[in-house]
């Protein structure tokens, strides 16, 4: 498998991802910036990102899931952090002793689960560390106003366990005048100020470009880390970190009249020049793209025609350099020509949905990341 030339090669900057970091944690000093790397760190490698990250000094990262916070650990541990693992997903009853084997802070969403950790400390006789989440208006996940006005009433529900972050999650952050962002601003206070007083944490990577008013004591960088326009009507102030090329298997020559693909769904208006490339939605290529997407070939414009298949896609080379058009060739997908953000506009989507569908068939380059990246 490893030896086969690939159909698809997937190169990840680990010093851009760096880069970004340092960008971010400078910009908002001296808050605190931690990454997140859900989602195998959006789909770009978690046992390569993590690690990249806490050698330039990230002391705190930010899972979804519990077996996320596991894995993590160990890839900490082996890259000598003892960097502070949060898991937003909440706490169940029966993961309390994975979460301390771990040493994992559980971003704790209710009184039910609050209750589960303060009954799992004091059966240790230790205070652990958690997180409280709460709900400002995205009412996904966190305290309900409900359980927030209890223990407001009934403090002594935090007694035996180390509340060390309170946090909230924006969900309008990429439109800065959108009324939600004050409204969750003023409620977060309005929280803190009911709660005993402790770290806080509202602004993920939009978040951070509202105003000095919402960076509390920790931000939590996500889709910018990995090259994400956090401020979406502005130019993206993040480096490009991705690049994905695939491999052209076929050039044929088509007549006006002609079509392409399932469905038909492209008719060549004159003769046109077609490239196939081994790059589907099988990979993550979204079909979504069909007649809509485009490829980079020596700088020039490809544009996708017909349906994006489970391993295929077929581009209009027409106007491109005839002599990179040929079977072997790589063509741009992602890079410095076609931004996550370009691709993601053109598929209907958005970055986060780019990076984190990158399939499982590409061969994986990381550059960059060495131990001294200064
Ligand atoms: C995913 C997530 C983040 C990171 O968001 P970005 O927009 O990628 O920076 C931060 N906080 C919470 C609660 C999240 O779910």
């Amino acid at each position: 498998m490893s030896e086969a030339p690939p159909a698809g090669v997937l190169t990840v900057d680990l010093d851009a991802i760096v880069r970004n970091f340092r960008l971010l944690a400078e910009r908002v000093l001296p808050v605190d910036c931690a990454a997140v790397v859900k989602a195998d760190a959006y789909g770009l490698g978690l046992a390569e990102v993590a690690p990249a990250l806490a050698r330039a000094e990230c002391r705190s990262f930010f899972v979804a899931q519990l077996a996320e916070g596991v894995a993590l650990r160990k890839i900490l541990r082996r890259a000598k952090s003892n960097a502070t693992i949060y898991v937003l997903g909440g706490l169940m009853e029966n993961e309390r002793a994975l979460f301390e084997a771990n040493a994992l802070v559980p971003c704790l969403n209710d009184l039910g689960q609050l209750e589960h950790w303060a009954t799992f400390c004091r059966a240790r006789g230790q205070p652990l560390p958690c997180a409280l989440q709460i709900d400002t208006g995205m009412n996904r996940l966190g305290f309900p106003a409900a359980d927030l006005d209890r223990l407001a009433a009934e403090p002594k529900r935090l007694v035996g366990v180390d509340l060390c972050l309170i946090l909230s999650h924006l969900a309008c952050s990429d439109e800065a005048d959108h009324p939600m962002n004050r409204r969750q601003l003023g409620r977060f206070r309005a929280a803190l100020d009911r709660l005993p007083h402790c770290r806080a944490s509202l602004a993920a990577s939009s978040g951070m470009f509202l105003g000095r008013e919402f960076l509390f004591n920790t931000v939590r960088a996500g889709v910018a880390l990995y090259g994400g326009n956090p401020t979406p009507n502005a130019p993206n102030p993040m480096e490009q970190v991705v690049q994905l090329q695939g491999k052209i298997l076929q050039v044929r020559d088509v007549d006006r009249g002609e079509t392409v693909g399932y469905g038909a769904t492209h008719r060549f208006t004159r003769p046109c020049r077609i490239a196939t490339v081994g790059v589907g939605y099988a990979d993550g290529f979204l079909r979504s793209l069909s007649n809509r997407g485009s490829a980079a070939i020596g700088g020039v414009t490809a544009p996708i025609v017909g349906r994006v298949s489970m391993d295929l896609l077929t581009l209009d080379v027409s106007a491109a350099p005839p002599e990179l058009v040929r079977p072997g060739a790589m063509v741009e997908l992602i890079g410095p020509n076609r931004g996550i953000d370009d691709v993601a506009a053109e598929a209907g989507t958005i970055p986060y949905e780019i990076l984190t569908a990158l399939g499982p068939r590409y061969e994986r380059r990381y550059t960059g990341g060495a131990a001294s990246s200064e």
